[in-house]
């Protein structure tokens, strides 16, 4: 592990654009107070400190951020010594996490910089560098420029001072705010290669801000989105699942099909897509179309439901697409077993897919409606059948009888998919937990859930 170095932390800060009176660049209103307190604490024990990433970006948009992240000169240590309700995360390189009251936190990074920087300023015209230029090792600290170097892409890279009111633009972030184009920091071959889930990032980025890939770093995604398979499956997985959450999947995943990256990361996707014929492929960008609105909506969209919503029309093809039905079963413990997925997840698409069956009556149904009704995923389920519904015009009337039902039946708790109850388990026999057998005792009460669903709904 290289050993991490801080550079000096002057606490004058060194900005290239200092508004110089008049009004903020961003409204002060906009701000989240949590985060104006990290800063200004930070900025009293001398150290540098600015928002900086994607809430610099959203708020520049117009846009309400997720989250408020910043950036310091101050070690991982100073930052805990100068806050009580800090707690050092992360071992690939170490954040501090600053705690608030409602479960809130302000996430604190050191400035750091890219291990390989020489060769990712490398002009875009040079000729690409020989090698493996993976970073397997990123915590190197460094100055606030170098820290905006290091960011994956232009409108990624921006600071903002609030002392000041500043944004602050080391990497032309500003110029492709207003051109809509997302493009990676320094040469896009090298910032690809050295870290390819940057393929995913690129997409989803394009895809939520609706912005276009600039060519250069098009032609790099397009030559090295391969390398995607030599990247951690936790990371993939976690870049994949936040390509499903964005609000904007239907677009993500067309993009991602034009890239040809659907076959690296879900390869019967891909395969369905190519052999289904252009309407059943518009029925299932449909699908997550109807995913998104529901995520932007608010209501409950959680991993399953949108992994399900993905899945779906491989799972039921419509006869007329000529496409064959698409086993998900193995599909998902691949995805478990190769990709990393959870267990919990998987399962719980499992059941929204099989849960369509039971609401379209299509299997022999022993239990009562009302017990459809009561099972704690049946708001997703429905949602799921009403987006299939609208994008295949199947199952309207079955569709009307549940929503009647639905108005008719008091409201469930609002959550999506319940964890199975664990309390009546027996009680290990040994005083520490057996974590595998509650594990392998919850897997064995899902199954029974799932064949419940399949023969007796
Ligand atoms: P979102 O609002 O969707 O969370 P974000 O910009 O905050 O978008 P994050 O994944 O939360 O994205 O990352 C925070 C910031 O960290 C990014 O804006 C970027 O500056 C930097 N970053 C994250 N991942 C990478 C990466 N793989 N390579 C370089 N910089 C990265
Ligand atoms: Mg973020």
């Amino acid at each position: 592990m290289t050993e991490a170095t801080l550079a000096g932390a002057p606490a004058a800060p060194d900005v290239p654009t200092p508004a110089r009176g008049g009004a903020p660049e961003i409204a002060p209103e906009r701000l989240d107070p949590e985060a104006l307190k990290v800063l200004r604490h930070l900025r009293q024990t001398g150290h540098q400190a600015y928002l900086v990433g994607g809430c610099v970006r959203d708020l520049l948009l117009g846009r309400t951020p997720k989250d408020f992240d910043v950036a310091t000169s101050a070690s991982p240590e100073q930052v805990r010594a100068a806050f009580r309700n800090c707690r050092l995360i992360g071992r690939r390189f170490r954040l501090a996490h600053v705690y608030f009251s409602g479960r809130k936190i302000i996430e604190v990074s050191t400035f750091r910089k890219n291990p390989v920087d020489d060769l990712a300023s490398e002009p875009v015209a040079s000729p690409p560098p020989e090698g493996d230029l993976l970073i397997e090792e990123d915590n190197v600290f460094g100055t606030a420029e170098e820290d905006a170097r290091r960011r994956d892409f232009t409108v990624n890279g921006l600071f903002y001072d609030v002392s000041t009111g500043a944004v602050i633009d080391y990497v032309g972030g500003r110029a492709d705010l207003d051109a809509r184009a997302i493009r990676t920091i320094g040469n896009p071959e090298v910032r690809i290669r050295e870290d390819p889930v940057r393929v995913l990032r690129a997409v989803r980025f394009a895809a939520k801000l609706d912005f276009t890939i600039e060519p250069s770093t098009a032609a790099a995604i397009q030559t090295h989105a391969h390398d995607l398979v030599r990247c951690a499956s936790p990371r993939v997985l976690e870049e994949t699942l936040r390509l499903l959450r964005c609000g904007a999947a239907s677009r993500a995943f067309r993009l991602l099909r034009e890239y040809r990256i659907v076959r690296l990361l879900l390869p019967p996707v891909a395969a369905f897509l190519d052999a289904c014929g252009p309407e059943e492929s518009e029925r299932l960008f449909g699908l997550l179309d109807a995913a998104d609105r529901r995520v932007r909506s608010g209501a409950p969209a959680g991993d399953s439901f949108l992994l399900a919503a993905l899945l779906l029309r491989l799972a039921r093809p419509s006869t007329s697409s000529g496409a064959p039905a698409v086993p998900v079963e193995p599909l998902l413990s691949d995805l478990v077993h190769l990709g990393r997925l959870p267990r919990r997840i998987a399962e719980g698409t499992r059941l929204l897919l099989l849960s369509q069956r039971a609401l379209l009556g299509e299997t022999r149904r022993r239990g009562s409606p009302n017990r459809i009704l009561r099972s704690a995923h049946f708001a997703e389920s429905l949602a799921l059948m009403e987006a299939n519904a609208t994008v295949t015009g199947e199952g309207q009337e079955a569709l009307a009888r549940w929503r009647d039902r639905d108005a008719g039946h008091p409201p469930r708790a609002a959550r999506p998919l319940a964890p199975l109850p664990v309390a009546a388990e027996p009680a290990p026999r040994s005083s520490s937990l057996d974590l595998g057998a509650i594990a392998r005792a919850r897997s064995r009460r899902r199954e029974a859930e799932i064949a419940r669903l399949s023969g007796l709904l």
